[in-house]
């Protein structure tokens, strides 16, 4: 699991980790209030889960918040396209709003899990910046590497070399020090499989912080982890869909509550458990259809989809054209069964037939539901998609 670069900024900043004081923004008044409260001059953060932003517009400065407000209005609802999203892009739904800082030195902070070694492996550059993989490639010796003990943690003597490795010196390498010890905690305790400081700035003033942060998460272990899993829902909210998580292993999404709510019976009928209530709404766009998928597909817990719609004011080709869009771009683990009904049925079912993509159609909502149950049952297995 994915989650924002505000929402790793939140994390972080509880292992003692020094951030930049920020708001989200997700109008331009908005935007424009959060300048203000800032002291004025901001940069704009696109909140979305691919990096790249800063060379593709995706982060920008702004003097004043009438600026910030100008260049939230240019920002927010366009799509952003960087060297890692993919040709598609990827809408821009929400902005960090941040106190500018004055940079003098950008360096690289981040810890994986290095599968040889079968340890944590926290990494340092004094190369930070926009391209550390290219650096990584490039010249392997600049990436200076700890090793973290599975049962001892980072050790301080080793956050230390770190720090000394990067050129750093008195309270900037106390500082850089205490951040390293609080990433390594961080990434333990949340049981993270990366968390990523790119660039981790020093400023003119001699502070150490976190200017962009990436974190995700090991699905197997979020379960152990409400809070973090809890992101999901407020994810939801923000995109006008209404979802509630639950405990079982059929994600579905569904338009209306009322057929939500039959849809879970029936699910519970056939032997299942949902694994969440997701009513995507009536006036729902191809858009908001592509994050509902993307969401469900994103809880780890869950090893069938079950798709069930009827159109009435929605339209199912626009959900199917949505769901085929997602799950080219994000594709997923799961089998996924699909149940259109009503508006332009027909166009969606075609859409589905004409993806390539080996979704289930499924008739009726008895029949739905059973051959999710049984498709989840089946362990889930990557299905055909
Ligand atoms: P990414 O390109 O998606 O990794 O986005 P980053 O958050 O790393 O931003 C890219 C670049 O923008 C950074 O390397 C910084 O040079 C710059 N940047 C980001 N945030 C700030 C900030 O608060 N202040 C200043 N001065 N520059 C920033
Ligand atoms: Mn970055």
């Amino acid at each position: 699991m994915k989650i924002h670069e505000f929402q790793a900024k939140g994390i972080l900043a509880r292992y003692g980790f020094r951030v930049p004081r920020g708001e989200v923004a997700a109008t331009p008044a908005e935007a424009r209030a959060a300048a203000g409260r800032l002291g004025g001059r901001v940069v704009l953060k696109a909140q979305v889960h691919a990096g790249g932003r800063g060379r593709a517009g995706g982060v920008r400065a702004a003097g004043s918040p009438e600026e910030a407000e100008r260049l939230a209005k240019e920002m927010l609802g366009a799509t952003l396209v960087t060297a890692q999203t993919g040709p598609g892009g990827r809408a821009v739904r929400l902005l960090l709003v941040e106190e500018a800082v004055e940079v003098a030195r950008e360096l690289y902070l981040g810890i994986a899990v290095d599968r040889s070694r079968e340890a944590a492996v926290v990494m340092a550059s004094a190369g930070g910046g926009v391209d550390i993989e290219a650096l990584a490639v490039e010249k392997p010796e600049a990436v200076l590497r700890e090793y973290v003990h599975p049962v001892a943690g980072l050790e301080l003597f080793q956050a230390r070399a770190l720090a000394f490795g990067l050129g750093l010196a008195g309270d900037v390498h106390g500082r850089a020090v205490t951040s390293i010890l609080g990433l390594a905690e961080c990434f333990a305790a949340t049981e993270a499989s990366l968390a990523e400081v790119n660039p981790l700035a020093v400023t003119a003033s001699g502070d150490v912080l976190a200017l962009d942060a990436k974190m995700e998460f090991d699905d197997n272990a979020l379960p152990r982890h409400p809070d973090i899993l809890a992101l999901l829902e407020v994810e939801a909210s923000r995109y006008g869909l209404n979802y509630v998580k639950l405990e079982g292993e059929i994600g579905c999404l569904v338009n209306g509550a009322g057929l939500a709510m039959a849809t879970m019976d029936l699910i519970r009928l056939e032997g299942g458990r949902p694994a969440d209530f997701l009513d995507i709404g009536g006036g729902v766009k191809e858009e908001a259809v592509g994050r509902a998928f993307r969401l469900l597909v994103s809880d780890p817990e869950i090893k069938a989809v079950l798709i069930n719609i009827f159109g009435g004011i929605v339209r199912c080709d626009l959900v199917a054209a949505g769901v085929v869009k997602a799950a080219r771009d994000a594709g997923t683990r799961v089998p996924v069964v699909i149940r259109l009904e009503g508006t332009n049925a027909e166009e969606g079912r075609a859409l589905l037939r004409d993806s390539g993509l080996a979704f289930h159609p499924a008739e009726g909502m008895k029949e739905a539901a059973a051959l999710a149950v049984t498709l989840a049952a089946g362990g889930g297995r990557p299905g055909k998609l």
